[in-house]
């Protein structure tokens, strides 16, 4: 194996982290832990616009009138002794290894900056919503997808009177878990879902008649094998997925909504593509099988913004089940080459089970092989809840466990074998959709 180029292998060297969320935060403890434990002088700084950690995988809990807890990034960070930046990064300046930062608070053309070099940089911002899967969707619609969204979501959804419709876009874990949980807290509102395909397309038959159940008894009607093509004012447009209608022709329905919901898939951060470095699947960073980026070994890509490779050689899809395996893999590849280590054999992932809440009283927790394959065991009900609770849960827990003893946890990289591969890291295992991966 050759040894590592592309960070310092001596001395003191610096580490930036861009984003916050569950890669960013689980790469940034886990660098300075495992770190200090080796004797390794490094700085870590980690920026995030907001000085909040954002559970997005509550989002649609919030959506519905769940108040979130309020997780402060600086409290989280401090044990290790990473320093939190709360500002934008701007701009990645990939042949002087900075990153140009807008310091939060600035705003306008004064806006105070600072530049953070680097030896080795994390590149984990994750993602947002994808409003322009659908004409007008950027005026008209709300998401789930980030904690403003989900914010004025709710103050809509209060606001709508009895009888109110709501339209949820997308058959994915994401708008089924929106659909549900809106249904459940707003019982006086009609809520309806519009999909390509099916819902829940990638669940197993058991999985998907269960899915079904619940939306049903939650009064949630469905509309499949239809394609958004317009959101208005008034609603939602939809035409056959398979007849290729326009807005205005004449296959083309509208579905009258007060509320309109995007949850089709996520659209990565644009930082890579606007910075110049490679990306692939919509502005994803391109990384190789070390979750580095090529031309910058320098730079490790973790989470929803990077593409690392399945098994099959297609970008793993979105998740934190697979962000925080990633980012734990990047942690310890910069450390180790910090070190001077040999480089470490490339990043694996192996899924293992997708968690779906459907309201708080319903779950779903659906077995899938470790190439994400339904197989046919699901646990569905009371059960299902609080095994996704649990997940849900572990997701910080994990971050908390890594901010008191780096390594602590044990994360999933481990090859796809026949028979699947079991570990903590896969258990939070889900499907979230690349954007416009369906509608
Ligand atoms: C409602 C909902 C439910 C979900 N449920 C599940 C689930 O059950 N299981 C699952 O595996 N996944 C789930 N997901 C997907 C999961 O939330 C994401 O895949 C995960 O958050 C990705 O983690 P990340 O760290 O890459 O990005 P994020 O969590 O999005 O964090 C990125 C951070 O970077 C910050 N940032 C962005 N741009 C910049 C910049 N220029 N400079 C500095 N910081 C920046 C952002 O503000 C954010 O704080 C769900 C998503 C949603 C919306």
């Amino acid at each position: 194996m050759r040894k590592q180029g592309g960070a310092k292998g001596a001395g003191h060297a610096r580490v930036v982290v861009i984003g916050g969320g569950y890669a960013g935060v689980a790469a940034a403890l886990r660098i300075a832990g495992k770190a200090a434990r080796r004797r390794v002088p490094v700085s870590v700084a980690l920026v995030n616009p907001s000085p909040l950690f954002v559970e997005r995988i509550r989002l649609h809990e919030l959506a519905a009138g769940k108040a979130p807890r309020r997780i402060e990034l600086a409290r989280l960070l401090r044990a290790r002794g990473v320093e939190l930046v709360v500002g934008r990064a701007r701009r990645i300046d990939a042949a002087a290894r900075a990153v140009e930062v807008e310091l939060a608070g600035g705003g306008g053309a004064g806006a105070a900056a600072r530049r953070l070099d680097y030896d080795a940089l994390v590149y984990a911002p994750g993602s947002a919503a994808a409003p322009q899967i659908v004409p007008g969707g950027g005026e008209h619609a709300l998401s789930v997808a980030d904690a403003a969204s989900a914010r004025a979501l709710h103050e809509r959804l209060r606001a709508a009177p009895p009888g109110g419709s709501v339209v949820v876009v997308g058959g994915g874990l994401t708008a089924i878990e929106a659909a549900t949980e809106i249904a459940e807290a707003f019982p006086a509102l009609r809520v309806a879902l519009a999909t390509r395909g099916r819902v829940g397309e990638g669940l197993s038959d058991a999985g998907r008649a269960y899915v079904g159940q619940a939306l049903r008894e939650l009064g949630v009607a469905t509309r499949e094998g239809v394609r958004a093509v317009e959101v208005d004012a008034s609603g939602l447009v939809v035409a056959p997925e398979a007849g290729g209608a326009a807005p205005g022709a004449g296959a083309a329905e509208r579905l009258a909504a007060d509320i309109v919901v995007l949850a089709a898939g996520f659209r990565p951060a644009a930082l890579a593509e606007s910075s110049g470095l490679a990306t692939v699947a919509g502005g994803r960073l391109a990384v190789d099988r070390w979750l580095r980026a090529p031309a910058h070994p320098e730079i490790w890509g973790a989470g929803d913004a990077a593409a690392a490779l399945d098994g099959d050689g297609a970008p793993l899809r979105m998740g934190c089940a697979t962000a925080m395996p990633q980012a734990a893999y990047a942690a310890d590849s910069i450390v180790a080459a910090l070190a001077g280590d040999e480089q470490p054999p490339p990043f694996r992932f192996a899924f293992f089970i997708q968690c779906i809440s459907l309201g708080r009283r319903r779950g779903l927790i659906q077995r899938v092989d470790p190439r994400d394959r339904p197989l046919d065991r699901v646990i569905t009900g009371r059960l299902g809840a609080w095994a996704k609770e649990l997940v849900c849960r572990f997701t910080v827990a994990a971050l908390r466990f890594e901010r008191l003893r780096a390594d602590s946890h044990g994360w999933a990289w481990q090859a796809p074998r026949p028979r699947g591969a079991r570990s903590l890291g896969a258990a939070a295992a889900d499907e979230r959709l690349p954007s416009g991966a369906a509608t």
